[in-house]
C-alpha cells in the first residue's frame, strides 16, 4: 500500500471586486486543493489553473488522477522530487504538463517535508531572513471612480500595481495620480498592440512615479520590446513572456526583470534555482502570483526571500481564503512565521 494519500477538491473563491485585466473579467476563480497525507501529517498544495496558460481545474485533477500509485513513497529531498516529476512529466506527454497542478504536488510534499521535521521551510532551505520585499497591492481594471475608490482602500500598501493595457491609459493613471502619489507599478498584460503605441504611453509615463512596466505588448512581439527597452526609462518586466523554458539571455534583450509565478514554472524548487540562473544572466526578479489563497501565496513568498520584489496579493482580492496564517509587517513586507512546513494553517472545512 502507497505510504502517502493524496486527496484534493476543486473549490471556488470569490474575489472581493470582479477582477479585470486587459484580457478580460472575473468574478471567482476556480482552484484546487490537495492534501498529502503520510505518518499522520499533512501537506497542503494549490493549484491556480490560468486560462491563459490553457489550464483549468478539469485538467488539474486528471494530472493529479493519473499520479501512479507509491509516486511519493521514495522521494527524500526536494531536488529527488523535482526530478522524479520532471522525468516523469516528460515520459508521456498526455496532459501530464500541467504546470499548476505540478506546483501545488510539489507544494503538498515540500509541506509535509517540513512539517515531519517539525521546521519552517525557510529555514530548511536556510534562507538568511524570514522577511521578503515589500508586496505590491493590484488594481483592477474599472470605472475611472471606482479605481480612484479602491486605491483608497489600498491606503495600507505603500505600493500599487495598476492594470493598463486599454485605450484609456492615460485617463486611469491621471485619475490615479488625482487620488496618490505613491510609486506604481504597471501591467498592461500584452494590451499595447504596436511599437508606436507602446512608445507613447511609456513616454506619458515616464514621469509618473512608475516603478516597473509588466508585459506591455503581446508575447510574439519580442523584437518590438528589444526596441522598447532601449527607450524606456522605466525597467520592463516580462510576465506572460516568460513561462520558464526561456533563454534568460534572449528574456534579458528586451526585460530587465522577470516575473516568477509558481503557476508558470510548475515547480517551487526550479524556481528556486531560476532566481540564481536569473541574477547571473543580469534580471531581476519578480515573484508574482495568478489568484491563489493564503497557501499558495505562502510558497511565493517562500520564494521572495531571494528575490527584489514580490507582488504578492492574490489571497488578499479573495473573500473565502481556506488558508490564515501568511503575514505582512508593519511596513508591507512578506514575511514567513516559525511555523513548521509552509506556516499556514487550513481554516475550517471545504
Ligand atoms: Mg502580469
Amino acid at each position: 500500500m502507497s505510504l502517502f494519500k493524496l486527496e484534493y477538491k476543486s473549490v471556488e473563491l470569490k474575489l472581493w471586486h470582479v477582477f479585470t485585466i486587459a484580457r478580460g473579467s472575473k468574478p471567482t476563480v476556480e482552484n484546487v486543493f490537495i492534501r498529502m497525507q503520510a505518518n499522520g501529517i499533512t501537506g497542503n498544495g494549490e493549484a491556480a489553473p490560468n486560462r491563459r496558460y490553457n489550464e483549468d481545474a478539469t485538467k488539474v485533477i486528471s494530472f493529479l488522477e493519473s499520479i501512479p500509485d507509491r509516486f511519493f513513497d521514495d522521494i527524500r529531498t526536494p531536488a529527488e522530487l523535482a526530478d522524479k516529476l520532471d522525468h516523469w512529466s516528460s515520459s508521456d506527454s498526455s496532459g501530464k504538463q500541467i504546470k499548476s497542478a505540478r506546483a501545488a504536488v510539489e507544494m503538498a510534499w515540500l509541506d509535509w517535508w517540513g512539517k515531519e521535521q517539525q521546521i519552517p521551510l525557510w529555514k530548511l532551505w536556510e534562507a538568511s531572513s524570514n522577511t521578503g520585499p515589500i508586496t505590491s497591492f493590484t488594481i483592477g481594471l474599472d470605472e475611472l471612480d471606482l479605481m480612484q475608490q479602491k486605491v483608497e482602500e489600498a491606503a495600507e500598501f505603500p505600493i500599487l500595481k495598476v492594470k493598463l493595457g486599454t485605450d484609456r491609459d492615460r485617463q486611469i493613471i491621471e485619475a490615479i495620480r488625482e487620488v496618490t502619489d505613491k510609486p506604481l507599478r504597471v501591467d498592461a498584460n500584452e494590451g499595447w498592440q504596436t511599437l508606436a503605441e507602446a512608445r507613447e504611453v511609456v513616454k506619458f509615463l515616464a514621469d509618473q512615479n512608475i516603478e516597473m512596466i509588466e508585459q506591455p505588448m503581446p508575447t510574439d512581439c519580442f523584437e518590438e520590446m528589444i526596441q522598447l527597452k532601449e527607450y524606456s526609462p522605466i525597467p520592463l518586466c516580462a510576465d506572460e513572456s516568460f513561462e520558464g523554458e526561456e533563454e534568460l539571455e534572449s528574456i534579458s534583450r528586451a526585460f530587465d526583470i522577470i516575473n516568477i509565478k509558481l503557476m508558470k514554472i510548475g515547480s517551487v524548487v526550479r524556481a528556486k534555482d531560476l532566481i540564481e540562473r536569473a541574477k547571473e544572466a543580469g534580471l531581476e526578479v519578480m515573484i508574482g502570483c495568478m489568484i491563489e489563497s493564503s497557501l499558495a501565496i505562502s510558497a511565493g513568498a517562500l520564494l521572495s526571500l531571494w528575490a527584489d520584489y514580490a507582488d504578492l496579493d492574490g489571497h488578499l482580492l479573495i473573500e473565502n481564503d481556506p488558508f490564515k496564517g501568511l503575514e505582512l509587517d508593519e511596513d508591507n513586507q512578506v514575511r514567513l512565521n516559525n511555523a513548521p512546513g509552509l506556516g499556514v494553517k487550513r481554516v475550517g472545512r471545504f
